[in-house]
């Protein structure tokens, strides 16, 4: 399977976007279109979107812009049924407290959460979370998980530690606007990485399907086969 993520942010928004997404289609390819869902969600028809929620009302317009999630809840309410809509948050000081809310609030007009934690990059200003918060958010993730609510993150992985697995990030490559491609770990296009202070889900989630993970593997086909 081929998975292309389309990075659909308004600033770089491609005009060619629609003939993009079909010419993948047509040579078989899956197409995840990332969104803020606030504009333009309609005009578009990838295999599936992937939007960025922090978390309810509040907290996400603190950080998008006033009135930013109620656009955004309406362009999901108009889409209910379409293609196949995976949430991503990232957790933060700010929306740790929040997790369970956000599920609850969204869960009905989407398909899936994938939950991730900021990366403590050394140009990073903000005030990282602790350890401590960072085990009790993945606890929450888990809880949720054994609430029945669609959590692509894999449980083996929300219960180890950084450095505890084995990150295969030769699994993903970028496209950016001006078509550059580059492969592997995001946080080697900024800085050297260390796996130790990394929580990055993404490619906990990709990793765990190429450890042959069924767990991994049943989140996403479940949420891909929605999108065929
Ligand atoms: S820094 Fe994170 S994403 Fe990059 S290779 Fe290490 S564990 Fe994987």
């Amino acid at each position: 399977v081929r998975i292309f993520v389309i990075e659909g942010g308004e600033p770089t928004l491609r005009r060619d976007l629609r003939e993009l997404l079909d010419h993948t289609h047509s040579l078989g390819g899956y197409t995840i279109l990332a969104t803020n869902a606030t504009t333009r969600m309609p005009l578009f028809h990838p295999s599936a979107f992937s939007v960025s929620i922090d978390g309810p009302r509040d907290v996400h317009d603190r950080v998008r812009g006033c009135g930013s999630y109620d656009r955004l809840r309406q362009n999901l309410e108009a889409r209910r049924g379409k293609e196949p809509v995976l949430v991503i948050t990232v957790i933060s000081r700010e929306n740790q407290r929040y997790l369970a809310q956000t599920v609850e609030e969204i869960a009905p007009l989407v398909s899936g959460f994938l939950f991730t934690f900021i990366y403590p990059y050394q140009a990073n200003r903000m005030t990282l979370m602790t350890s401590n918060e960072i085990a009790a958010a993945k606890r929450e993730i888990l809880t949720l998980k054994k609430r029945g609510f669609s959590i692509l993150n894999p449980r083996k992985q929300l219960q180890r530690q950084p450095g505890e697995w084995r990150c295969h990030d030769f699994l993903t490559n970028s496209v950016d606007h001006r078509g550059n491609i580059r492969s592997g770990c995001f946080v080697e296009h900024a800085e050297p990485r260390d796996c130790a202070k990394c929580h990055l889900a993404c490619y906990q989630l990709l990793s765990a399907l190429h450890d042959f993970s069924f767990e991994a593997w049943f989140s996403i086909h479940r949420f891909l086969l929605r999108a065929i």
